[in-house]
This record gives structure tokens, sequence and C-alpha cells, in this order.
């Protein structure tokens, strides 16, 4: 095993990351832009550098001077979290050249998931189900754009094979502005990713964003601990998430499930992964898969009791995965809302000081933050402060735990959108479980008027 680890990333993941390490008696080396000079967990870390001024370009995107960080202190391996370098085939590249070990997948598969194009080649490959469309990449002749569009059926969306965050896409509902969409993405994806490759897909009208988790290691073993819903977004960003997937059969579930782990074998996978799907009428349909541990991960942790940022250390150290599908099981409900520094109606960031911070707590309750009181919210990144996490034995009873949890929990300082928070606990559509991805805006859009 390690025994030492440098976090390539700030905030809550970067806390997480170095409890892990913690609990597995592993020293932690913690990289810091001066914004985050005085971060508590900053302090807390075995050892601490200063990688740069507060701009991520300068600082938690900058290469060299994360890799000479982990060269003075004698780290052995780099844990990317999320965000950031995580996804990263280069960085991956340099960390393993540079004699260190990169806490993660090869950055062979970072690269092949990483284009979406031949992300969906591989999964169709391994009979992952997608989302019908296009062969690969887009070609230039309109005449066949036509065609593939029509057999597809509108609507349809075009979609840059190097997006990422959300942005990238556009939905076509007629032919007569096909031609136009398929050009403007191009260039908007040429500019923005520096890949103009676009391809399409069928448009799913009310799909839900269901993600299946999963843990492989460098024995050709993998396995799936349980899905996701993450339907409840806003601009593509999700902000609640739950586990099991409210109504969804289960054997429809460990269908795909069981799928996701083959491919992972098949394409030589190792670490923490996720697929996610669009679900829709009762079928998958592969979107994307995210070669990094997610925000995400402690709904899972909930309910499987396996620790996900251990596991990916332990892989990644050359270690057999402890347990077998069959020894897998699945416990209760558990549900996460991600608790933003903004305006809750506004959605405008609102970054500055904590004056007051209480955390809820109790049976079930979990709180993944790196906030105490007098904490300053920097302006220069994710607007995303902190997770709150329940369990309980049943859907009904994590909704009443994430109820009370909301009503302990007290921000003062900033704004924040535990307000929306707690609207939502207590929407009847949201406690029937179940709505799509589309939800969240339109009862926003509702509420305004
Ligand atoms: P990104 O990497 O930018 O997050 P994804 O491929 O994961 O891109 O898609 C992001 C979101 O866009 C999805 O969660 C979904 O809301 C929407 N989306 C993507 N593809 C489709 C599709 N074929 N039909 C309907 N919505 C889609």
């Amino acid at each position: 095993m390690f025994k030492k680890i440098l976090i390539a990333n700030r905030g809550e993941i970067a806390l997480r990351i170095q409890r892990a390490c913690r609990e597995m008696g592993i020293q932690s080396v913690v990289v810091y832009s001066e914004a985050d000079r005085d971060a508590k967990y900053v302090r807390l870390a075995d050892e601490a550098v200063c990688i740069g001024p507060a701009p991520s370009a300068q600082s938690y995107l900058h290469m060299p001077a994360i890799i000479s960080a982990a060269e003075v202190t004698d780290a052995e391996a780099i844990h990317p979290g999320y965000g950031f370098l995580s996804e990263n085939a280069d960085f991956a590249e340099r960390v393993e050249s540079s004699g260190f070990t990169f806490i993660g997948p090869t950055p062979e598969s970072i690269r092949v998931m990483g284009d979406k194009v031949s992300a969906k080649q591989a999964m169709i490959k391994s009979g992952v189900p997608c989302v019908p469309g296009s062969e690969g990449a887009l070609p230039e002749d309109p005449k066949e754009i036509i065609r593939t569009a029509r057999a597809i059926g509108y609507p349809v969306i075009i979609k840059a094979a190097g997006g990422g965050g959300g942005r990238g896409m556009r939905v076509v509902h007629t032919e007569a502005a096909l031609i136009h969409a398929v050009q403007t993405t191009r260039a908007e994806a040429g500019a923005a990713f520096g890949n103009p490759a676009v391809y399409m897909e069928k448009f799913l009208e009310h799909p839900r964003h269901i993600e299946i988790q999963v843990l492989a290691d460098q024995h050709k073993n993998a396995v799936w601990l349980g899905e996701r819903d993450c339907s409840m977004q806003r601009r593509h960003q999700k902000i609640i998430e739950e586990a099991p997937a409210p109504g969804i059969p289960r054997r429809l579930i460990e269908k795909v499930g069981e799928r996701c782990a083959a491919a992972c074998k098949k394409i030589g996978y190792r670490g923490a992964g996720t697929f996610e799907f669009l679900f829709e009428n009762g079928e998958f349909y592969f979107i994307e898969m995210n070669t990094r541990v997610q925000v995400e991960h402690p709904v899972t942790e909930m309910t499987s009791g396996i620790d996900i940022v251990q596991m990916q250390i332990r892989v990644a150290a050359g270690e057999k995965l402890p347990f077998t599908q069959r020894q897998i099981e699945l416990r209760g409900h558990a549900i996460e809302v991600r608790l933003n520094a903004e305006d809750p109606v506004k959605f405008i960031p609102s970054p500055g000081r904590i004056t007051t911070w209480h955390a809820p707590g109790g049976p079930g309750v979990r709180v993944d933050s790196h906030i105490y009181t007098n904490y300053f919210v920097p302006p220069n990144y994710d607007s995303m402060i902190g997770k709150i996490i329940v369990h309980g034995d049943t859907r009904e009873q994590a909704l009443a735990r994430m109820r009370t949890a909301l009503s302990e929990t007290v921000i003062e300082g900033i704004n924040t959108n535990i307000p929306l928070h707690r609207e939502l606990m207590v929407d009847a559509k949201f406690i029937e479980g179940g709505t799509d991805i589309h939800y969240l805006e339109h009862w926003m859009a509702a509420r305004k008027r």
C-alpha cells in the first residue's frame, strides 16, 4: 500500500480523500491555491503545498506545479478527485511517466471514454445499450446527414464528440433546421473543445438520468454497486441524487448493471467509474462514462457499505477487489442534496464569508463538507460547498430524515440553495418518485408565475 498520496483537488472532495487516507494509515499531501490557503482541510493535511494563485489554470489545472509538489513531498500516488484534471488523459500519462501512480483508470481508458463517439462505439461492442443514432461522427455531406436524421426520426440531438459539462449540444425538431444546427455545433465544438467532430442521437423527450457505479481491479475483476437516480437537474447540473431509483424493476437494473461490469472487463477498465444512462419507456440508453469518482458517490456508499474512495486507492495499489458481485448487498435508501453557495431562486453565485455553520446530525445523516464558521467561500471555483446525505430503511424514512436534516442546517453570511431543497423534499411529485430530467426546470418555471 502507498505510504503517501497527493490530493490534486480542493474543497469537500479533497477532505473526503484525506479522510480515506487517514483511515487507511496513509499520509496525505494537499495542494492548494492562494485562495484556499486558510481552509481547514489544508491545515489538517500531513503536508500542504501551495501550487499557485487562485485562478484554476494557474493552480489546480497546472500540471507541472502538481507533479513538482509530488516530487518534493515524495508522494507515491496522485488522487485527482473529480473535475479539474481528473479526466485528463495527458495528466494521467504525465503522472505515470514521472514515476507516480495515477489513482484512476489508464490514460487509454480515459481517452476512449473522453471522446463520446469512441465511447459509444466501445459500448456498442460491449453490449451496453445506447441511444439510437449516427454510426460514429457525422460526415460532411449534407445529404448523408439528412438521411441519417430521417432514419433516426425527429427530434434529434447533435452532440459534440469532445463535449462535456452539458455543453456542445443542440436539439433539432425539423429537417429545415438540421444542417444549420450541425454546422453551428461543429463550429462551437471546434472552438470550445478543440475537436469539431459531432454525432447525432435520437432526442429522448422525457428521460430519467440513471447511472451505474462500477469498480474494477487490475486482475480482471469488475462489479457494479447498484444505480443512482440523478434526474433532479438544472441546466444539466445534478442537485439531488438517490439510490435505488424509485419504481424501476430490479431485473431491468440488474441486466444493465451486469452489462456495465462485463464492459469494464472487456475494455480493461480499472478503478471506479460511472456509466450514465437515460431511461425512458423501460429502456436504458448509454450516454457517457465518467472515469473518476463522482460528487454523488456517497449515495452508493450508504446503500452498499463500500468505501468507494478507499477502493480506488486499493485497486490503484494493485490489490484485488475484496468482494465478488454476489457478496455485494444493497440496503435501504439514500438521498443526497448538493449545497451550493448561490441564490435559491435566481442561482447567482454567492461567495463570501460564512458567519454561522450548524451541521445536521442524527441517525443515518452524513455531511461531506469542508466549510466551517468563518470560512470564506472563494469566488474562483464551483459553487458547491458540501453535501448532505441521508440513509433510511425505506425511501419514506430517508425523505423524513432529509427533511429533518435540512431543518437543522444553518448557513449564514452567504446565500445557499437550502430553501430550494426544503421545498423539493415536500413536493408531491418528488415524493412520489420517478420524475424526469426536465421536472425541476418546469417546477421552477411554474413557481415563478
Ligand atoms: P455532458 O458530458 O455534457 O454532461 P451528456 O452526454 O452526459 O453530456 O448529456 C448531458 C445531458 O444532456 C443529459 O443528462 C441529458 O439531459 C441531455 N441529453 C444528452 N443526450 C440526450 C438525448 N439523446 N436525448 C435527450 N437528452 C439528452
